[in-house]
């Protein structure tokens, strides 16, 4: 295993694990694996794990981002506005 990516403060988040359908923490996640699929790591295999809570691809992300840009432009025009018409 890398050490690299250690030291830094991650956020927690929620990941539900496919095979068993437990939720926790992705930090516990290597002790899951050992406690309750230590055949996948016996075979090198990788346990499949769904994300909770995030978005479900890049683009919805960027979307949403997009969105939240727009939404302030419109309020500095209306500040904009406001002000040429006083
Ligand atoms: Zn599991």
């Amino acid at each position: 295993m890398s050490n690299i990516g250690r030291g830094i403060k991650r956020r927690r988040i929620k990941i539900k694990c496919m095979v068993c359908s437990r939720v926790f923490d992705n930090d516990y996640r290597i002790e899951h694996n050992n406690k309750y699929h230590p055949e996948y790591r016996k075979q090198n295999k990788l346990v499949p794990y769904e994300t909770l809570g995030a978005p479900k691809n890049p683009f919805e992300a960027a979307k949403r981002k997009q969105e939240r840009l727009e939404t302030n432009i419109e309020v500095i025009r209306y500040y904009n506005d406001d002000k040429i018409m006083q």
